[in-house]
């Protein structure tokens, strides 16, 4: 199945940042439609899962670009961005099985983020296991996962039209929000990024803003979602037609970089903002939540972000790596606790587990 946005297909890997992944996508195929399609990822790109977390220190293809800064510490928290981070298209990224599983083994607490909706994130969560990083839904921070509880908090009782797939309609009916296609029954029209876009979906939204007085929720900023034939629009233009419309602006937008997501990702973490970090592709996203936080940001040159880029940037990440293989700090790294790193206990997949309990690993 393919993993990129497509017509028909969930977008499940592309980064939401807005941003292409300049020369480092896959190929594309045109169909006999026209629109291009993503080739299939080849399987054998992904990191191999037999490698010793401790052996497996990050391929090194090229010499170190200039004004790369490795974080010389272990953090008590790590929040890893998925597309351009962990993995690009289907596959992962050099040394991102090896760093996860040397994160978990450390102590320290860590979970996934994304500004995708297309996806939810029990399909995250196995999505990553399939690529050899083992996940539970609740490792996965996503803007539908923190959009129920938005709703439930501010809207208690509210129905909600959709301006979206159906994903999004079942994750609401689901946590029991009534979903509504009478613009007068409606209290919040909920914008997504929706391949089903239509003006009369539009038409809809406008009647229950404009002359029923909802409020307007957005699922994530991002205008386009990063493909290799060029992106397809994303929520971020459904959402500027809405407001364009009705002339009222988004009371909330969920996504990276916004409070609703940065809350649920500190409550998830469960450690102090200041010994945890944010990885990520992403000056304007990744990087710029970090900040709002007080988290410590390490910008990964693996995805949305070139050199370039960063030269130019107000935004400026405090560690910069090639890739997620140089995350951690150079040498071996011991589980806590255990000086000699002997029987490190096994790593855990969900954030709420005992082996995920914040803690400082020791290095050697
Ligand atoms: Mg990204």
């Amino acid at each position: 199945m393919s993993t990129r946005c497509s017509p028909t297909q969930p977008c499940s890997l592309g980064s939401h940042d807005g941003s292409q992944h300049g020369g480092r996508a896959h190929g594309a195929a045109m169909t006999a439609s026209g629109v291009t399609e993503p080739d299939q990822a080849e399987p054998d790109q992904a990191e191999p899962d037999q490698a010793e977390p401790d052996q497996a220190e990050p391929r090194e293809a090229a010499p170190p670009m200039a004004g790369l800064r490795r974080p010389d510490r272990l953090f008590d928290g790590y929040a890893l961005d998925l597309d351009g981070t962990v993995y690009l298209g289907d596959a992962l990224l050099p040394g991102a099985a090896a760093t996860v599983r040397r994160i978990r083994r450390s102590g320290s607490r860590l979970v996934f983020l994304t500004n995708n909706p297309l996806r939810s994130a029990a399909s995250y969560a196995a999505r990553l296991s399939s690529l050899g990083i083992p996940a539970a839904e609740a490792d996965v921070v996503t803007p539908l996962g923190v959009l129920t509880g938005y709703l439930r908090r501010r809207h208690p009782g509210g129905a909600v039209l959709t301006v979206a797939e159906p994903l999004v309609d079942e994750t609401l009916a689901a946590a029991g929000i009534t979903v509504t296609s009478e613009p007068a029954a409606a209290g919040v029209v909920v914008v997504s990024f929706d391949r089903t876009f239509s003006y009369p979906k539009l038409l809809l939204a406008y009647r229950a803003v404009r002359h029923f007085g909802a409020a307007i929720v957005g699922t994530n900023p991002d205008p386009f979602c990063p493909t290799p034939d060029g992106g397809w629009p994303d929520c971020g233009a459904m959402l500027a037609a809405v407001e364009a419309c009705t002339e009222t602006r988004a009371e909330a937008i969920m996504g990276k970089p916004g409070e609703h997501m940065a809350a649920e990702l500190l409550r998830r973490l469960a450690a102090p903002p200041g010994g945890t970090a944010i990885v990520g592709d992403r000056l304007s996203t990744d990087v710029s939540m970090s900040r709002s936080l007080g988290m410590t940001s390490v910008l990964v040159l693996s995805g949305a972000t070139t050199p370039r880029d960063l030269a130019g940037s107000p935004v400026q990440p405090d560690y910069v790596i090639e890739g997620i293989g140089q995350l951690l700090p150079a040498g071996q790294l011991l589980p806590a606790g255990q000086p000699d790193g002997t029987a490190a206990t096994p790593a855990s997949t969900t954030a709420s587990s005992p082996a995920n309990t914040p803690a400082t690993g020791s290095l050697r």
